[in-house]
């Protein structure tokens, strides 16, 4: 049962940094990446080197837990990101920010992007007025999100914005704590990403 408990942040573990995958225990001492900053498993202290492939495909493997995305739809998005315009890999993290899921997260509504694809899944958010049940709905400049009038007193997601108002708010997006809502100023930019990661080396495995 303790192994299941620490699934995900063995997945932090095996990547070497941490994902936030599991809410407040991610931004205390608690985090096993802070106490135990190696692989797990029994020869986790041996640095294995990797292969090129290797290399990119722990970068792939990285982002897809750090957003919660299936290998089917990052491959969706990867084809959405080398059809755009501009750098594919900045492309790529552009889209993945977009998705609804994480927005509520940036905004401070849940803890962790699980959480906050929870919360959406169970129609507790409207875009734009309206209600979206869809984690996978990629917002727009200008998208208002909000919790729905009937669900503005839950006391999980008020909980949250309470213990998630010290949490900055990335530069592209606007929070209204007192609505309870959250505006897209623009698309986010590279910079504004915090992920530690080379996404050129997801470019160079899908272009294999
Ligand atoms: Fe666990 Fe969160 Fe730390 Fe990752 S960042 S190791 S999920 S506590």
């Amino acid at each position: 049962m303790s192994r299941y408990k620490d699934a995900q942040c063995r997945i932090c573990r095996r990547e070497g940094c941490k994902l936030f995958l599991k809410g407040e225990r991610c931004y205390s001492d608690k985090c096993s990446v802070s106490r135990r900053n190696y692989a797990p498993g029994e020869h986790g202290q041996k640095k294995a080197k990797l292969s090129e492939y290797g290399t990119q495909l722990r970068e792939k493997q990285k982002t897809k837990s750090y957003y919660g995305v299936g290998e089917k739809q990052f491959r969706k998005y990867f084809e959405m990101a080398s059809n755009k315009k501009g750098v594919t890999g900045e492309n790529l993290l552009q889209i993945l920010e977009s998705r609804l899921d994480n927005v509520v997260y940036r905004l401070g509504f849940g803890t962790s992007r699980a959480e906050a694809r929870q919360f959406v899944t169970h129609a507790q958010f409207d875009v734009n007025g309206k209600k979206v049940n869809i984690a996978s709905y990629l917002v727009k400049p200008g998208d208002v999100i909000s919790v729905r009038e009937n669900k503005k007193d839950n006391s999980t997601i008020k909980t949250n914005v309470e213990a998630n108002a010290v949490r900055p708010v990335p530069a592209w997006l606007e929070k209204d704590n007192e609505k309870l809502s959250g505006k897209v100023l623009r698309l986010a930019s590279r910079e504004d990403i915090d992920i530690a990661l080379e996404e050129h080396l997801i470019v160079e495995l899908y272009s294999k």
